[in-house]
C-alpha cells in the first residue's frame, strides 16, 4: 500500500473540511475519527454566516441548511433587564443545526471527495524520524486490537478538537491555570418564546447560551466557572436546571421544559497554543487553541483553521514549501486571518469576567444598543 500523503486526526469540522480540500487536491488523504458518527457532541448548534460562508467555498451546502433552521442574528440579555437584539442584516443567517447531522454530513462529503475516512480508530501519539539532522513528525501511532500501529504519512494534521492528544502529546498545547470554566449542555422540549435567534444570556459570574433547533428541540448551555472541591458539577444535570430556573429571563420560558436526555458537561475549556505544530505536524480546528464559546464563531474559526491547514499542507505535497517551515507559514496565516477575532473575543471574554465589566457594559448596551448591534454583526463574521 503506497504511504498516505496526509494523516489527519479527528473527522470533526475541522478534520473533515481538510480532508475535503485535501482530496480533491488529487492528495491521498487518510481520516482517524476515534467515534463512530453520527455522535453527538457538546455544542451551541448554531453554524454563523461566517462558517456557512466557509463551507459554500467548499461544498454546496443546500443538503445541510435544508436540515437546521435559519438564525437571523443574536438576543444578547444582561443584569438589570438589558436586553439587545441584533440582526446579521443584508439578508444574511446562519444555521441551528445539531452537530450529530452537521459532523455526519461534512464527514461524509470527506468520503465522497477521496478521503480513506476510518471511524472507531484512537491515535495514540506521533511518531518521528531524524531528517537531516531534524526531529519530525512522519505519521501516528493509532490503538490496534492488541498494540499500537504505526501509520507513515509526509503530513499530519492535528484536528482532534481542544484536548488534542497530537498538540498536548508534542509540547504544542497546555491547560492554563485560568480562566477554568466548564460549560453543561442539553437538549430541551416544551420550551416557550423561542425566536429566530441565537441567544447569549450573560450575568454575573456565568452565561447561558440556547439556541432554537428543528423539532421543536432548545438547546440550553451553561458556562460557569469552577473552583477545586465544587460538588455541584459532580450533577450536571441539576446544576443546569438550577441557573434555568433561577434565570429571570429564562426561568418562565423553561417552567415546563422537559429534557431529552441527561446534560452533557466538558471542562476546564481553556487550552493555550504554544504554536502551530512543527515539522511534519500542522495544527488546525480547536486543536490550535480554545477559550470557550462565548461569541459562538468556534465552527467558522475551526474551518477556517481547517483551510489554512490544508493550503499549506498542498504547497509542501507539491514541493514549493519546505515541510520545517510549513508551521511557521500556517503560524503566520493564522495570526493574519484570526488576530483582530481573537483580540475582539478577549476583550468581550475579560468584560463577562468581571461583575464590573458586565454592568458597564449593561450601562453601554442601553445607551448605544446600534453599538451592541454592530458587535453581534462582528461575533456572526457576517
Ligand atoms: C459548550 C460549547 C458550545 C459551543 N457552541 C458553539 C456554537 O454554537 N457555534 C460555534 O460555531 N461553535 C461553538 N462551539 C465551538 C465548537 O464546538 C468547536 O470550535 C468545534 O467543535 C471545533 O471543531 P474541531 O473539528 O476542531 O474539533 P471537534 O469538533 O472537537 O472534533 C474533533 C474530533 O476529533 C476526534 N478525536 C479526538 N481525539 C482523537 C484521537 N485521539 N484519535 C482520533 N480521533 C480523535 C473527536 O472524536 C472529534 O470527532 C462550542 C463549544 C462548546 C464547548
Amino acid at each position: 500500500m503506497p504511504m498516505d500523503d496526509v494523516v489527519i486526526v479527528g473527522g470533526g469540522p475541522a478534520g473533515a473540511l481538510a480532508a475535503v480540500i485535501l482530496a480533491r487536491a488529487g492528495a491521498r488523504v487518510r481520516v482517524f475519527e476515534r467515534a463512530r458518527f453520527p455522535r453527538h457532541k457538546l455544542c451551541g448548534d448554531t453554524l454563523n454566516p461566517g462558517a456557512l460562508a466557509v463551507l459554500a467555498r467548499h461544498l454546496d451546502a443546500a443538503p445541510l441548511v435544508a436540515c437546521g433552521d435559519a438564525i437571523d442574528g443574536m438576543i444578547l440579555t444582561g443584569p438589570g433587564g438589558v436586553r439587545v437584539r441584533g440582526r446579521y442584516g443584508r439578508g444574511l443567517a446562519g444555521r441551528a443545526v445539531t452537530r450529530e447531522v452537521f459532523d455526519d454530513w461534512l464527514l461524509s462529503q470527506a468520503v465522497r471527495a477521496g478521503a480513506q475516512v476510518e471511524e472507531g480508530v484512537r491515535v495514540r501519539g506521533a511518531t518521528t524520524m531524524v531528517e537531516r539532522g531534524v526531529e519530525r513528525v512522519a505519521g501516528v501511532s493509532v490503538q490496534g486490537a492488541q498494540m499500537p500501529v504505526s501509520h507513515p504519512s509526509r503530513m499530519v494534521i492535528a484536528a482532534d478538537g481542544r484536548r488534542s492528544c497530537l498538540a498536548f502529546g508534542r509540547g504544542h498545547a497546555r491547560q492554563p491555570a485560568r480562566p477554568r470554566r466548564w460549560a453543561i449542555g442539553a437538549y430541551f422540549t416544551g420550551v416557550h418564546g423561542g425566536t429566530t435567534a441565537g441567544e447569549m444570556h450573560v450575568r454575573e459570574g456565568h452565561y447561558i447560551g440556547v439556541a432554537p433547533l428543528p423539532g421543536g428541540l432548545t438547546n440550553a448551555c451553561l458556562v460557569v466557572p469552577h473552583a477545586p472541591g465544587d460538588e455541584a458539577l459532580k450533577a450536571p444535570s441539576g446544576l443546569l436546571d438550577r441557573y434555568l430556573r433561577a434565570d429571570p429571563e429564562l426561568a418562565g420560558r423553561f417552567a415546563e421544559a422537559r429534557p431529552e436526555g441527561p446534560a452533557v458537561m466538558l471542562g476546564p475549556m481553556a487550552v493555550d497554543s504554544t504554536s502551530a505544530g512543527e515539522a511534519g505536524l500542522l495544527l488546525a480546528g480547536d486543536a490550535a487553541g480554545f477559550i470557550d464559546p462565548m461569541t459562538g464563531d468556534g465552527l467558522r474559526l475551526a474551518l477556517t483553521g481547517a483551510e489554512l491547514a490544508a493550503e499549506t499542507t498542498i504547497e509542501v505535497l507539491a514541493g514549493r514549501l519546505a515541510p520545517e517551515r510549513a508551521h511557521v507559514v500556517l503560524a503566520e496565516r493564522r495570526r493574519a486571518a484570526f488576530q483582530s477575532k481573537w483580540r475582539f473575543n478577549r476583550t468581550l471574554r475579560f468584560l463577562v469576567a468581571s461583575p464590573r465589566g458586565v454592568g458597564a457594559a449593561a450601562v453601554a448596551a442601553r445607551a448605544l444598543p446600534s453599538m451592541f448591534e454592530r458587535v453581534i454583526r462582528y461575533a456572526g463574521d457576517c
